[in-house]
Protein backbone atom coordinates (compact mmCIF):
# COMPACT_ATOMS: atom_id res chain seq x y z
CA UNK A 1 0.00 0.00 0.00
CA UNK A 2 2.95 2.72 0.88
CA UNK A 3 4.70 2.16 -2.25
CA UNK A 4 1.70 2.51 -3.92
CA UNK A 5 0.86 5.64 -2.67
CA UNK A 6 4.50 6.93 -3.52
CA UNK A 7 4.16 5.46 -6.93
CA UNK A 8 0.54 8.07 -7.24
CA UNK A 9 2.48 10.99 -5.73
CA UNK A 10 5.15 10.84 -8.09
CA UNK A 11 2.80 9.92 -11.34
CA UNK A 12 0.86 12.79 -9.85
CA UNK A 13 3.56 15.27 -10.28
CA UNK A 14 5.04 13.96 -12.96
CA UNK A 15 8.39 13.53 -10.81
CA UNK A 16 9.41 9.50 -11.37
CA UNK A 17 12.51 10.20 -9.51
CA UNK A 18 14.16 12.73 -7.37
CA UNK A 19 12.97 15.06 -4.67
CA UNK A 20 9.46 15.97 -3.98
CA UNK A 21 9.32 18.84 -2.04
CA UNK A 22 6.11 19.21 0.51
CA UNK A 23 5.87 22.67 -1.08
CA UNK A 24 7.65 24.58 -2.66
CA UNK A 25 7.35 28.18 -4.65
CA UNK A 26 5.97 28.68 -7.98
CA UNK A 27 7.78 31.97 -10.07
CA UNK A 28 6.06 31.64 -13.18
CA UNK A 29 4.78 35.15 -13.77
CA UNK A 30 6.17 38.52 -13.17
CA UNK A 31 8.63 37.82 -10.19
CA UNK A 32 12.02 38.60 -12.00
CA UNK A 33 10.08 41.98 -13.97
CA UNK A 34 8.78 43.82 -11.12
CA UNK A 35 12.09 42.74 -8.55
CA UNK A 36 14.53 44.10 -11.26
CA UNK A 37 11.90 46.65 -11.10
CA UNK A 38 12.52 47.24 -7.58
CA UNK A 39 16.33 47.25 -8.18
CA UNK A 40 16.56 49.86 -10.76
CA UNK A 41 14.80 52.05 -9.38
CA UNK A 42 16.85 52.12 -5.81
CA UNK A 43 13.59 51.60 -3.92
CA UNK A 44 14.20 48.45 -2.12
CA UNK A 45 13.15 49.06 1.13
CA UNK A 46 10.50 49.81 3.20
CA UNK A 47 7.86 51.67 2.13
CA UNK A 48 7.92 51.98 -2.16
CA UNK A 49 5.34 51.97 -4.78
CA UNK A 50 4.84 47.72 -4.57
CA UNK A 51 4.14 47.87 -1.07
CA UNK A 52 0.76 50.29 -1.68
CA UNK A 53 -0.15 48.02 -4.71
CA UNK A 54 0.60 44.95 -2.61
CA UNK A 55 -1.45 46.46 0.32
CA UNK A 56 -3.92 47.36 -2.57
CA UNK A 57 -4.33 43.48 -3.88
CA UNK A 58 -4.95 42.39 -0.58
CA UNK A 59 -7.88 44.49 0.50
CA UNK A 60 -8.91 43.51 -2.85
CA UNK A 61 -8.50 39.87 -3.01
CA UNK A 62 -9.93 39.33 1.06
CA UNK A 63 -12.40 42.29 1.16
CA UNK A 64 -10.98 43.68 4.43
CA UNK A 65 -10.69 47.24 4.47
CA UNK A 66 -7.13 47.84 4.87
CA UNK A 67 -4.44 45.84 5.08
CA UNK A 68 -0.85 46.67 5.95
CA UNK A 69 1.95 44.59 4.48
CA UNK A 70 4.54 43.46 7.24
CA UNK A 71 8.17 41.26 7.48
CA UNK A 72 6.53 38.14 8.10
CA UNK A 73 3.30 36.33 9.47
CA UNK A 74 5.13 36.29 13.41
CA UNK A 75 5.25 39.82 13.56
CA UNK A 76 2.09 40.02 11.89
CA UNK A 77 0.30 38.31 14.64
CA UNK A 78 2.06 39.93 17.60
CA UNK A 79 1.08 43.69 16.04
CA UNK A 80 -2.63 42.01 16.07
CA UNK A 81 -2.22 40.57 19.67
CA UNK A 82 -1.30 43.95 20.84
CA UNK A 83 -3.48 46.01 18.74
CA UNK A 84 -6.73 43.59 19.93
CA UNK A 85 -5.87 45.74 23.37
CA UNK A 86 -4.12 42.89 24.66
CA UNK A 87 -1.87 43.37 27.42
CA UNK A 88 0.93 42.25 29.67
CA UNK A 89 -0.04 39.01 32.26
CA UNK A 90 -3.76 38.66 29.68
CA UNK A 91 -4.15 35.43 28.63
CA UNK A 92 -5.17 34.72 25.33
CA UNK A 93 -7.01 31.44 24.32
CA UNK A 94 -5.61 29.67 20.94
CA UNK A 95 -5.42 26.08 19.52
CA UNK A 96 -2.93 23.71 20.35
CA UNK A 97 -2.22 22.52 16.91
CA UNK A 98 -0.98 25.29 15.27
CA UNK A 99 2.32 26.33 14.44
CA UNK A 100 4.44 28.05 16.79
CA UNK A 101 4.22 31.16 15.98
CA UNK A 102 0.51 31.67 16.76
CA UNK A 103 1.89 30.98 20.39
CA UNK A 104 4.61 32.74 20.15
CA UNK A 105 3.09 36.00 19.10
CA UNK A 106 0.80 35.63 22.39
CA UNK A 107 4.17 35.55 24.50
CA UNK A 108 5.60 38.33 22.69
CA UNK A 109 2.98 40.71 23.96
CA UNK A 110 3.72 39.24 27.58
CA UNK A 111 0.71 37.23 27.69
CA UNK A 112 -0.03 33.70 27.86
CA UNK A 113 -1.50 31.51 25.70
CA UNK A 114 -5.06 29.70 26.92
CA UNK A 115 -5.45 26.17 24.69
CA UNK A 116 -8.91 25.14 24.09
CA UNK A 117 -9.83 22.15 21.52
CA UNK A 118 -9.92 22.04 17.72
CA UNK A 119 -12.96 20.03 15.52
CA UNK A 120 -11.65 16.96 13.82
CA UNK A 121 -13.14 17.68 10.52
CA UNK A 122 -11.98 21.36 10.07
CA UNK A 123 -8.71 20.79 12.41
CA UNK A 124 -9.30 24.50 13.32
CA UNK A 125 -10.57 25.44 16.86
CA UNK A 126 -13.94 23.95 17.93
CA UNK A 127 -16.72 26.24 18.88
CA UNK A 128 -18.79 23.86 20.47
CA UNK A 129 -15.25 23.14 22.76
CA UNK A 130 -14.91 27.04 23.17
CA UNK A 131 -18.24 27.58 24.11
CA UNK A 132 -18.47 24.59 26.61
CA UNK A 133 -14.78 25.40 28.43
CA UNK A 134 -15.80 29.20 28.36
CA UNK A 135 -18.98 28.49 30.22
CA UNK A 136 -16.73 26.50 33.01
CA UNK A 137 -13.67 28.86 32.96
CA UNK A 138 -15.07 32.51 32.60
CA UNK A 139 -16.44 35.21 34.35
CA UNK A 140 -17.55 38.22 32.89
CA UNK A 141 -16.80 41.82 34.72
CA UNK A 142 -15.58 45.30 34.41
CA UNK A 143 -16.63 44.86 30.91
CA UNK A 144 -13.92 42.25 30.27
CA UNK A 145 -13.66 38.63 30.60
CA UNK A 146 -11.50 36.71 33.38
CA UNK A 147 -10.03 33.28 33.79
CA UNK A 148 -12.00 32.44 37.55
CA UNK A 149 -8.77 29.93 38.22
CA UNK A 150 -5.70 32.28 37.44
CA UNK A 151 -7.66 35.49 37.81
CA UNK A 152 -6.15 36.69 34.52
CA UNK A 153 -7.82 38.79 31.85
CA UNK A 154 -8.53 36.61 28.73
CA UNK A 155 -8.19 39.45 26.17
CA UNK A 156 -8.29 38.00 23.02
CA UNK A 157 -9.08 34.39 20.99
CA UNK A 158 -6.61 33.69 17.99
CA UNK A 159 -8.45 30.52 16.21
CA UNK A 160 -6.07 29.00 12.65
CA UNK A 161 -7.36 27.84 9.65
CA UNK A 162 -5.24 25.04 9.72
CA UNK A 163 -3.50 23.77 6.63
CA UNK A 164 -5.53 26.34 4.92
CA UNK A 165 -9.12 24.37 5.48
CA UNK A 166 -11.32 26.93 7.09
CA UNK A 167 -12.92 26.50 10.78
CA UNK A 168 -16.36 27.61 11.92
CA UNK A 169 -15.51 30.59 12.19
CA UNK A 170 -19.05 32.75 12.19
CA UNK A 171 -20.07 30.56 15.71
CA UNK A 172 -16.55 31.08 16.94
CA UNK A 173 -17.08 34.80 16.17
CA UNK A 174 -20.63 34.33 18.31
CA UNK A 175 -19.14 32.79 21.09
CA UNK A 176 -16.30 35.85 21.93
CA UNK A 177 -18.84 37.99 21.21
CA UNK A 178 -21.18 36.59 24.16
CA UNK A 179 -18.16 36.77 26.13
CA UNK A 180 -16.50 39.81 25.11
CA UNK A 181 -13.35 38.40 23.93
CA UNK A 182 -12.19 40.40 20.62
CA UNK A 183 -11.43 38.04 18.08
CA UNK A 184 -8.02 38.01 15.57
CA UNK A 185 -7.81 35.44 13.20
CA UNK A 186 -4.53 33.23 12.06
CA UNK A 187 -5.33 33.26 8.61
CA UNK A 188 -1.29 32.80 7.36
CA UNK A 189 -2.04 29.51 5.69
CA UNK A 190 -5.54 30.33 4.45
CA UNK A 191 -4.74 33.49 2.10
CA UNK A 192 -7.50 32.30 -1.00
CA UNK A 193 -9.82 30.61 1.16
CA UNK A 194 -13.33 31.16 2.49
CA UNK A 195 -15.82 30.63 4.69
CA UNK A 196 -19.25 30.95 3.42
CA UNK A 197 -18.53 33.14 0.71
CA UNK A 198 -16.23 35.73 3.26
CA UNK A 199 -12.29 35.35 2.75
CA UNK A 200 -10.84 34.06 6.15
CA UNK A 201 -9.01 36.65 8.41
CA UNK A 202 -11.80 39.13 7.92
CA UNK A 203 -14.56 37.90 10.70
CA UNK A 204 -12.43 39.34 13.43
CA UNK A 205 -11.50 42.61 14.60
CA UNK A 206 -8.05 41.53 13.38
CA UNK A 207 -6.55 38.75 10.92
CA UNK A 208 -3.59 37.96 9.98
CA UNK A 209 -1.50 36.62 6.54
CA UNK A 210 2.04 35.05 5.77
CA UNK A 211 3.98 34.56 3.03
CA UNK A 212 6.56 32.48 4.46
CA UNK A 213 8.50 30.76 1.41
CA UNK A 214 6.82 27.31 2.00
CA UNK A 215 3.28 29.40 2.09
CA UNK A 216 0.69 29.34 -1.41
CA UNK A 217 2.21 32.45 -1.95
CA UNK A 218 5.59 33.57 -0.86
CA UNK A 219 7.64 37.04 -1.64
CA UNK A 220 10.61 34.90 0.64
CA UNK A 221 9.47 36.16 4.17
CA UNK A 222 6.05 38.35 4.32
CA UNK A 223 2.79 39.38 6.60
CA UNK A 224 0.06 40.77 6.21
CA UNK A 225 -2.54 42.62 8.59
CA UNK A 226 -6.07 42.80 8.05
CA UNK A 227 -8.37 45.32 9.66
CA UNK A 228 -11.46 46.86 8.50
CA UNK A 229 -11.75 49.95 11.14
CA UNK A 230 -10.18 52.63 10.07
CA UNK A 231 -8.48 53.96 13.13
CA UNK A 232 -6.91 50.46 14.37
CA UNK A 233 -5.58 50.69 10.52
CA UNK A 234 -3.85 53.84 11.14
CA UNK A 235 -2.61 52.58 14.84
CA UNK A 236 -1.28 49.05 12.76
CA UNK A 237 0.46 51.45 10.11
CA UNK A 238 2.23 53.67 12.74
CA UNK A 239 3.24 50.97 15.19
CA UNK A 240 4.61 48.86 12.58
CA UNK A 241 6.66 52.18 10.89
CA UNK A 242 8.71 52.70 13.79
CA UNK A 243 5.91 55.14 15.21
CA UNK A 244 7.56 57.77 13.44
CA UNK A 245 5.09 60.82 13.48
CA UNK A 246 4.88 61.68 9.08
CA UNK A 247 7.01 64.60 8.52
CA UNK A 248 9.34 65.17 5.20
CA UNK A 249 12.60 64.96 7.25
CA UNK A 250 12.09 65.26 10.85
CA UNK A 251 12.57 61.73 13.34
CA UNK A 252 10.09 62.03 15.91
CA UNK A 253 8.84 58.62 17.26
CA UNK A 254 5.79 59.21 19.65
CA UNK A 255 5.70 55.49 21.34
CA UNK A 256 7.61 52.43 21.38
CA UNK A 257 7.69 51.17 17.46
CA UNK A 258 8.43 48.26 15.80
CA UNK A 259 10.38 48.19 12.70
CA UNK A 260 7.91 45.75 10.72
CA UNK A 261 7.00 47.40 7.73
CA UNK A 262 7.60 45.02 4.54
CA UNK A 263 10.45 45.93 2.03
CA UNK A 264 9.44 46.94 -1.71
CA UNK A 265 11.92 44.43 -2.79
CA UNK A 266 9.91 41.65 -0.81
CA UNK A 267 6.76 43.66 -2.00
CA UNK A 268 7.59 43.67 -5.33
CA UNK A 269 7.52 39.60 -5.45
CA UNK A 270 4.26 39.59 -3.56
CA UNK A 271 2.96 41.77 -6.16
CA UNK A 272 3.77 39.20 -8.80
CA UNK A 273 2.99 36.23 -6.81
CA UNK A 274 -0.39 37.88 -5.72
CA UNK A 275 -1.42 37.82 -9.51
CA UNK A 276 -1.19 34.45 -9.81
CA UNK A 277 -3.01 33.26 -6.61
CA UNK A 278 -6.57 32.28 -8.19
CA UNK A 279 -4.72 29.97 -10.64
CA UNK A 280 -2.80 28.50 -8.06
CA UNK A 281 -5.74 27.84 -5.77
CA UNK A 282 -7.54 26.39 -8.60
CA UNK A 283 -4.23 24.27 -9.34
CA UNK A 284 -4.23 23.21 -6.03
CA UNK A 285 -8.10 22.22 -5.43
CA UNK A 286 -7.84 20.22 -8.52
CA UNK A 287 -5.04 18.23 -7.18
CA UNK A 288 -7.33 17.85 -4.16
CA UNK A 289 -9.91 15.88 -6.05
CA UNK A 290 -7.55 13.83 -7.62
CA UNK A 291 -6.06 12.64 -4.07
CA UNK A 292 -9.56 12.46 -2.26
CA UNK A 293 -10.47 9.57 -4.89
CA UNK A 294 -7.45 7.68 -4.79
CA UNK A 295 -7.19 7.35 -1.45
CA UNK A 296 -11.02 7.41 -0.03
CA UNK A 297 -10.72 4.78 -2.91
CA UNK A 298 -8.20 2.75 -0.64
CA UNK A 299 -9.94 3.18 2.64
CA UNK A 300 -7.46 6.26 3.70
CA UNK A 301 -9.36 9.50 4.97
CA UNK A 302 -8.05 12.49 3.02
CA UNK A 303 -8.98 15.63 5.14
CA UNK A 304 -11.82 17.54 2.97
CA UNK A 305 -13.15 21.23 3.01
CA UNK A 306 -16.32 21.22 5.51
CA UNK A 307 -19.96 22.86 4.49
CA UNK A 308 -19.87 26.13 3.80
CA UNK A 309 -16.11 26.66 3.24
CA UNK A 310 -13.71 27.08 0.39
CA UNK A 311 -10.38 25.39 1.05
CA UNK A 312 -7.08 26.82 -0.95
CA UNK A 313 -5.44 23.34 0.08
CA UNK A 314 -2.67 24.83 1.12
CA UNK A 315 -1.22 21.21 2.86
CA UNK A 316 -2.94 18.39 1.92
CA UNK A 317 -3.94 15.87 5.07
CA UNK A 318 -4.48 11.80 4.71
CA UNK A 319 -5.30 10.26 8.43
CA UNK A 320 -3.65 7.05 8.65
CA UNK A 321 -5.06 4.48 11.50
CA UNK A 322 -2.21 5.43 14.58
CA UNK A 323 1.07 6.93 15.48
CA UNK A 324 2.91 3.74 14.58
CA UNK A 325 1.32 3.50 11.34
CA UNK A 326 2.11 7.42 11.00
CA UNK A 327 5.86 6.89 11.75
CA UNK A 328 5.82 3.83 9.56
CA UNK A 329 4.73 5.78 6.32
CA UNK A 330 7.23 9.19 7.31
CA UNK A 331 9.53 7.38 7.39
CA UNK A 332 9.10 5.37 4.42
CA UNK A 333 7.95 8.42 2.42
CA UNK A 334 11.06 10.33 3.57
CA UNK A 335 13.39 7.77 2.63
CA UNK A 336 12.01 7.51 -0.81
CA UNK A 337 12.64 11.53 -0.96
CA UNK A 338 8.70 12.50 -1.31
CA UNK A 339 8.49 14.49 1.25
CA UNK A 340 5.77 13.93 3.79
CA UNK A 341 5.49 15.66 7.35
CA UNK A 342 4.14 14.93 10.67
CA UNK A 343 1.35 17.75 12.50
CA UNK A 344 3.57 20.06 14.78
CA UNK A 345 3.82 19.26 18.17
CA UNK A 346 1.10 20.02 20.16
CA UNK A 347 1.49 23.75 21.55
CA UNK A 348 0.47 22.97 25.14
CA UNK A 349 3.12 19.79 25.09
CA UNK A 350 6.11 22.23 23.86
CA UNK A 351 8.65 23.02 27.04
CA UNK A 352 7.45 26.74 27.59
CA UNK A 353 3.83 26.35 26.97
CA UNK A 354 3.30 22.83 28.93
CA UNK A 355 1.88 24.37 32.13
CA UNK A 356 -0.33 27.11 30.05
CA UNK A 357 -4.19 26.78 31.28
CA UNK A 358 -5.93 23.99 28.86
CA UNK A 359 -9.17 22.70 28.12
CA UNK A 360 -10.11 19.06 26.98
CA UNK A 361 -7.48 18.55 24.14
CA UNK A 362 -8.58 15.37 23.06
CA UNK A 363 -9.60 15.87 18.82
CA UNK A 364 -5.92 17.90 18.79
CA UNK A 365 -4.05 14.24 20.49
CA UNK A 366 -6.08 12.28 18.33
CA UNK A 367 -5.42 14.36 14.94
CA UNK A 368 -2.12 14.91 15.97
CA UNK A 369 -1.28 10.89 15.93
CA UNK A 370 -2.70 10.84 12.48
CA UNK A 371 -1.89 13.47 10.32
CA UNK A 372 0.38 13.38 7.57
CA UNK A 373 0.90 16.40 4.79
CA UNK A 374 1.33 15.30 1.63
CA UNK A 375 3.43 17.01 -1.72
CA UNK A 376 0.85 19.88 -1.87
CA UNK A 377 2.66 22.16 -4.77
CA UNK A 378 1.16 23.96 -7.26
CA UNK A 379 2.02 21.25 -10.02
CA UNK A 380 3.27 22.25 -13.52
CA UNK A 381 1.19 21.02 -16.37
CA UNK A 382 2.68 18.54 -18.84
C1 LIG B 1 3.40 30.40 8.61
C2 LIG B 1 2.57 30.66 9.79
C3 LIG B 1 2.68 31.85 10.55
C4 LIG B 1 3.63 32.97 10.24
O1 LIG B 1 4.86 32.55 9.90
P1 LIG B 1 6.04 33.49 9.34
O2 LIG B 1 7.04 32.45 8.96
O3 LIG B 1 6.47 34.35 10.47
O4 LIG B 1 5.55 34.28 8.18
C5 LIG B 1 1.84 32.03 11.62
N1 LIG B 1 0.93 31.12 11.95
C6 LIG B 1 0.78 29.98 11.26
C7 LIG B 1 -0.27 29.04 11.66
C8 LIG B 1 1.60 29.70 10.17
O5 LIG B 1 1.45 28.55 9.50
Amino acid sequence: MYSEIIDFIRATFHTPEGFIPLHEPRFTGNEKKYVLDTIDSTFVSSVGAYVTRCENMLTEITGAKYAIAVVNGTCALHMAVMLAGVKPGDEVITQPLTFVATANAISHAYATPHFVDVDEDTMGMSPEKLERHLSGVAILRDGGCYNKHTGRRIAACIPMHTFGLPLRIDLIAEVCEKYNIPLVEDAAESLGAFYKGRHTGTFGVLGTLSFNGNKTVTCGGGGAILINDEELAKKARHLTTTAKVPHPWAFVHDEVGYNYRMPNLNAALACAQLEQLTGFVENKRELAVIYKEFFEGRGIPFVSETEGARANYWLMTILLEDRIQRDNFLAFSNERKVMTRPAWQLMNTLPMYKDCPAGDLSSAQRLADRIVNIPSSVRIKK
